[in-house]
Parts: C-alpha cells; structure tokens; sequence
C-alpha cells in the first residue's frame, strides 16, 4: 500500500504499477518432517504446528514440533556422522561439499527468496538482494577456511592444528531465517564438527529447503540435521548431554536461561543476543546521506533486526533539519504486500510480535514521546505497524531502553560528543552503533568510546561474510563471521 505523505505534495507523487515476484517458483508441501541422517521423517510425537505468511495470515504448512525424543535421534545422527565421517574427513574435501552448498544456494536463489519472503514477511528486494546472497557468501568464505584452519592464527606450535569441538546445537531466530542459519551452519562444518539445528517456529521452511539443498549436494548423512519446534525443542537441544556446543541467536531473556543450563556442563557456548543501537548523526554530516541511513538502520526488514539503528541520537543544532527530512523520506517508504518489487517495508513476522511493537508504542506516548507516521494505508489481513517516529524521548522512557524489534525509531537529542557517547552507552545492550560526520579523527575517537561490537561510520548495516560480529554487555558473547567465527566451533 502506498503511503500518501502529507509533506509530500501529491502532484509530485509518482504512482506505481504492481510489480509482484511469482510464487510459481515454490514448492510448498503441505506437511514436513524433521531432516534427521539426510531424510525427512515423521516425529516421533506425530505433533504439528502451521506455520503462516504473516502478509496474508493464510497457512502455509503443516510443521513437526519435535519431541526430546526426535531431538535425541538428531543428536546420535550428528554424532555419528561427526565420529566416522566429517571428523575425519580432510579440510579439503570438507570445503568441496560446503562450495557445492554454496553453488546450490545461487542457483535457487530466487526460490529461497520468494520462499523467505513468503514466511517471513520482509520485503522480496530484501530477501533477494540482502539474504539470501549474503547466506551464500557465508559459505564461500567458509569453505575457503576449511583447509586453512591452521593458519587462522587459533593454534599454537605446541597445540597443533585447531580441532573440532563435535556436535553444535544451534537455534536462530525469525528475523533472517536462511542468513542466521548460514552464520551458524557455515562455520561450524568448515571447522569439522557436525550440527542439529532449531529453526524459529514462525519461520521453518528456508531452513527445510536448506536440507533439501544438503541432498542435493550429497552432503554425508547426518552432519547438517534440522529439528523444527518452539521454545520446548530449543530446550531440549540445548540440554541435550551429547552435544559439545551450544550456539543461540535470540533473545536476551532466553540467552540468560540458556547461560544458566549450560553453566557448569562441559559444553562450549556463544551467544547472539538483543540491541538498542545509537545512530549517531553530528552537525557536520551530510544529511541526505545520514537519513538514508537512519531510514535503513531502523525500517530495513521491518525493524526486525537485532542491530537496528533504534536509537536516533541527534545534535542539538542540525535536529530541527534532520527531522523535517526524515519525515519527508519516510512518506515515501512505500508498505504493503512483501512480493512486490516497490515494497520497501513488509509485514510484521507474527500476532505476538505485532502487539509487543503496539503495546511499547502505546507506553512511549502515555509517558509524553511524540508519535508519528505518515498516513498510509494498510492491508486488511496480515500484520502489519506503520514506520513510526517518536521525537522528545528522554533517557528515562522505555521506549529508549528496551527493544521494540519492530519500525519504531526514537529520537534523542546532544549537544557535545562526550554526551553523544554517554547516551550511547547508556544502555544494558552493546551491539552496534553508527557514527555520522565529516571527521574522521571524530568517527576513530567515537569508536573507540562506544560499547558496542560494531560501529558503523557514515552506513549503517552493513553486513559482510569476512567481518566479525557480536555484541558487549547484554548482547551477548563470541563472535560469529569472519576468522573470529571460527574460535568458537574449534578447541
Ligand atoms: P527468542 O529468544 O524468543 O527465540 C529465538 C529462538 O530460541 C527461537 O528458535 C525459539 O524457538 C528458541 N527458544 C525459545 N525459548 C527457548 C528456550 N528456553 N531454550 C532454547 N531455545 C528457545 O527470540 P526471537 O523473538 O525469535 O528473536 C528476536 C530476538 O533475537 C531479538 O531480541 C533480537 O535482537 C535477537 N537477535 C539477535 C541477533 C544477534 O546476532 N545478536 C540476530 C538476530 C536476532
């Protein structure tokens, strides 16, 4: 649905045709198995669950939810699969399959994108252009790491080569299905351990194509494993004894509990956990370019990112002009159904994820933010939230501090860099932050003050296979892509 902003004057507005992607190029069954030794079986619990296309609210597939029993199963799979095959196996045969797994993802790439987009909701150009290319990528640089382990710098003359941990029990969550499952899977073979992993229960299918992708690459039986289900799955493979390492992109609260069951046990763990990021913007900047990064921080994928740019920090004297501007843009951003070319911001990934974004944007306007959005026209079915702009948000609102994880930007003003900084940091998360200004003896002394595991200078998320990333504080420990990415899948 095209938004008809009212600074925008409508003579100047240009009206575009529908520019749909066709689903034709999916196949979507009605029901799935959990992938367990390279097949597709039954759940030993016979329990489902649908999973939806949160644009349209209709049911895509019927999806296994896994019991401690399949979990169990999928574990002894990796694990033989780790102790006779890959385990053994030269870095240099291992890389064949994971190039191969690459290859694959490109030549079906339009089919993951419009499959991605169909469960998640984001935006087809974002799935096509964002995801699924930087999921492929993923695995090109990995399997160009895995017969070069001993010389990423993680060994010692008197330890010898880096060795595999094991079996890696992974979860990831909704917000970049396939992209979170290639920062996980991708490393993890490329080092020679095997994996079990949980998909997100509202997005399960581009991690079932995956293990079709597995199939058709003749990966060894058993290393990649997919167990789909909800909370109760995840808990059973993160407790699982037989696994050796537990790697967990989500949230915070379930990071902490996670954390909890593995402390004390023998297992290794990394955690991707939640952000507020400050977007920083100075006087000297140049402004057009830092709306369209502030636009890009924080309705890039509805919001729906775990570095979003959720916290606009502006100067005091350029803030008047920064806002006018950025309300302009953002009359333009055009909402609606995900497959279409144009669409800029999608559909908000479920119910439960929608009304946690209504509920704090409620609170920031009964604690005195002021709220707007363009006028604009929403689907009937589905979820959906306007881009939304709160102005006049103090430190003390909730709106400032907690994650919203949807298109809800708050903005805050300073007037000197060290107040910029101690807004910034002012935050239990530490996971990115973005810099805007001419200076770049500026950008180097702000990084090095900001808490935060990435700082972007004049872009922001900005995200690429050879460049690590993770968070400070409560966004978590480790670090996943780039040679970093590997410390944690080897001893
Ligand atoms: P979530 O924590 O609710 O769920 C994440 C995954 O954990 C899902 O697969 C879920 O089924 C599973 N899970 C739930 N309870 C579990 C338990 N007790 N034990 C094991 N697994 C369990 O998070 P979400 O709502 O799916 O995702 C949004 C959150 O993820 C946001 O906070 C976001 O910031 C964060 N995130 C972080 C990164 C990063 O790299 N730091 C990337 C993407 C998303």
């Amino acid at each position: 649905m095209v938004s008809t902003g009212s600074t925008t004057p409508s003579e100047n507005r240009f009206e575009y045709a529908p520019a749909p992607e066709s689903r034709s190029v999916v196949d979507i069954r009605s029901s799935y198995g959990v992938f367990v030794d390279g097949e597709f079986v039954d759940g030993v619990g016979g329990r489902s669950f649908k999973t939806i296309n949160p644009a349209t609210e209709e049911v895509l597939a019927e999806v296994t939810e896994a019991t401690p029993a399949d979990v169990d199963r999928a574990v002894q799979a990796a694990r033989r699969a780790y102790a006779r095959v890959w385990s053994r196996m030269s870095g240099r045969e291992r890389s064949k399959y994971l190039f191969r797994i690459a290859r694959i993802m490109q030549e079906r790439s339009r089919e993951l994108a419009v499959l991605e987009s169909i469960d998640n909701g984001k935006p087809i150009r974002e799935a096509r252009d964002v995801d699924v290319p930087i999921a492929a990528a993923h695995f090109f640089y990995y399997a160009g790491w895995a017969d070069k382990l001993e010389y990423a710098g993680l060994s010692t003359a008197q330890s010898g080569p880096p060795q595999p941990l094991g079996v890696a029990g992974q979860v990831i969550p909704w917000n970049f299905p396939l992209l979170m499952l290639a920062w996980k899977i991708a490393p993890a073979l490329a080092c020679g351990n095997t994996v079990v992993l949980k998909p997100a229960e509202t997005t399960p299918l581009t991690a079932l194509l995956f293990a079709e992708i597995c199939q058709q690459a003749d990966l060894p039986p058993g290393v990649v494993n997919i167990v789909t289900g909800a909370g109760e799955t995840g808990r059973a493979l993160v407790a699982h004894d037989d696994v050796d390492k537990v790697a967990f992109t989500g949230s915070t609260e379930v990071g902490k509990l996670i954390a909890k069951t593995v402390a004390g046990t023998r297992k290794r763990v990394t955690l991707e956990l939640g952000g507020k990021a400050a977007n920083i913007v100075f006087d000297d900047a140049p402004v057009d370019q830092a709306v369209e990064g502030i636009v890009n921080g924080i309705f890039f994928n509805q919001g729906h990112v775990c570095c979003a740019g959720s916290r606009l920090l502006v100067q005091e004297s350029v803030a008047e002009d920064v806002l006018d501007r950025l309300k302009r843009r953002m009359s333009t951003l055009r909402v609606g159904d995900p497959l279409d070319k144009n669409t800029d911001v999608g559909a908000i990934n479920s119910a439960e994820q929608l009304a946690k974004i209504k509920e704090l944007s409620d609170v920031g306007e009964a604690e005195g933010a002021g709220r707007w959005s363009p006028p604009c026209e929403l689907p009937a079915h589905g979820f959906w939230f306007p881009p939304t702009v709160f102005t006049g948000v103090t430190q003390a609102h909730r709106i400032a501090r907690e994650e919203i994880f949807g298109p809800v930007l708050s903005v805050l003003t300073f007037r000197t860099p060290a107040e910029a900084v101690e807004k910034a940091n002012n935050s239990p998360y530490g996971l990115s932050a973005g810099v805007w200004t001419d200076k770049g003896s500026r950008i180097l002394w702000m990084a090095n003050q900001l808490r935060a595991g990435v700082v972007w200078a004049n872009t922001f998320n900005k995200f690429d296979p050879t460049s690590p990333f993770g968070g400070y504080k409560e966004s978590g420990y480790g670090r996943e892509g780039g040679r970093h990415g590997l410390e944690g899948y080897v001893r």
